[in-house]
């Protein structure tokens, strides 16, 4: 029985979210005329507290608008160094936006507001001007960690008053809120924009959304427009979207059960050094000695697991949609037979 546990984007839609698409009403959304998008986007906006949405072919892209339309060229980003868009978005806030990231260095990626009100620039010429906090919650690198909502409270409060403007990287921010039991609008209340994946444990086949105010959306799709990402009957996708909301949300804890499983598997084996704590559906481990990653991974592999390396040293597991606790029972069983 083979388990991939690369990522949770590796997911293919179930028969309900197929039947979704295949009955999906579409038209051009360049021309505003696909039903099933603007539905999407009149969902995930209302979901969040906000006004509007739009619908795009990826996180990257999302993240990479919100940087846009928050900055001008010559300000600056301030984030942790191991979110997404500094990591793993080609420094796209350089090549699409001309800003620079001001980064700070955490155990987890969880920022606090004195860190993150002490990283911001005073105003002289020779400095670039603090625009824009991005959080990133769950935090990826930092092992699907996530914020409390006091601390994300406690950095608004501070942005506010300093007038910085704030962008919630929100690729896995269901995993988080099943989690802590905080509402979409509690924390769609805290972020002038958000951006939302439809494609990692939600289980859509492709599809992130960027929710903020009526000015800002109008500026996002003209964005989207000129990144290539403006697309045309996509409603068949943004069906998959819908279903993944009404369907796959409350499933998340279920990951979360499995990742836990996986942790407790590793705390036994005398060739794991150390495992980072298990927040959500993700599981970040590093290897004593000399092993390493890669040979890890090709004899895991050889047992029909799947997984990536995060360092040389170091291997990720990621639970997902399509991982049963039949297929972690087995991947339990390769890890021991190692
Ligand atoms: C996956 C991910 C994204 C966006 O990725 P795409 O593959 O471009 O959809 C953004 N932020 C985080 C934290 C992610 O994990």
């Amino acid at each position: 029985m083979m388990v991939n546990l690369i990522s949770d984007t590796v997911t293919k839609p179930t028969e309900g979210m197929l039947r979704a698409m295949w009955a999906a009403e579409v038209g051009d959304d360049v021309f505003r005329e696909d039903p099933t998008i603007r539905h999407l986007e009149e969902k995930a906006a209302a979901l969040f507290g906000h006004e509007a949405a739009v619908f795009c072919p990826s996180g990257t892209m999302t993240n990479q608008i919100a940087i846009k339309v928050h900055t001008r060229p010559l300000d600056e980003v301030i984030c942790d160094e191991m979110s997404h868009i500094f990591q793993y978005e080609v420094a796209g806030y350089a090549f699409h936006s001309g800003v620079g990231v001001n980064l700070i260095r955490t155990e987890n990626g969880i920022l606090n507001a004195q860190q993150v009100e002490a990283a911001i620039k005073p105003r002289y010429d020779w400095l670039p001007v603090s625009k824009l906090v991005v959080l990133e919650n769950t935090c990826n690198k930092g092992g699907g960690s996530i914020y409390a909502i006091e601390a994300i409270r406690a950095i608004r409060q501070m942005c506010l008053r300093r007038g910085l403007a704030m962008h919630l990287d929100g690729a896995r921010i269901f995993n988080a809120l099943v989690e802590t039991g905080d509402s979409t609008t509690d924390i769609g209340a805290e972020f002038d924009s958000i951006s939302v994946c439809l494609s990692k444990g939600l289980g859509a086949p492709v599809g992130s959304l960027l929710i903020g105010s009526q000015d800002f959306i109008a500026e996002a799709r003209r964005v989207r427009k000129v990144m290539g990402g403006s697309m045309r009957q996509a409603g068949y996708l943004a069906a998959a979207g819908i279903y993944a909301l009404d369907h796959h949300v409350e499933r998340l804890r279920e990951d979360h059960q499995h990742a836990h499983l996986l942790a407790d598997a590793l705390q036994d084996l005398d060739w794991v050094a150390g495992i980072r704590k298990v927040e959500t559906n993700i599981v970040i481990f590093d290897l004593k000695g000399d092993l390493m990653a890669a040979s890890v991974l090709e004899n895991l592999s050889k047992k029909g697991v799947k997984a990536s390396a995060f360092g040389p040293q170091t291997i990720r597991f990621v639970t997902h949609l399509d991982v049963t606790r039949a297929m972690i029972d087995n991947a339990i069983t390769a890890l021991r037979s190692l």
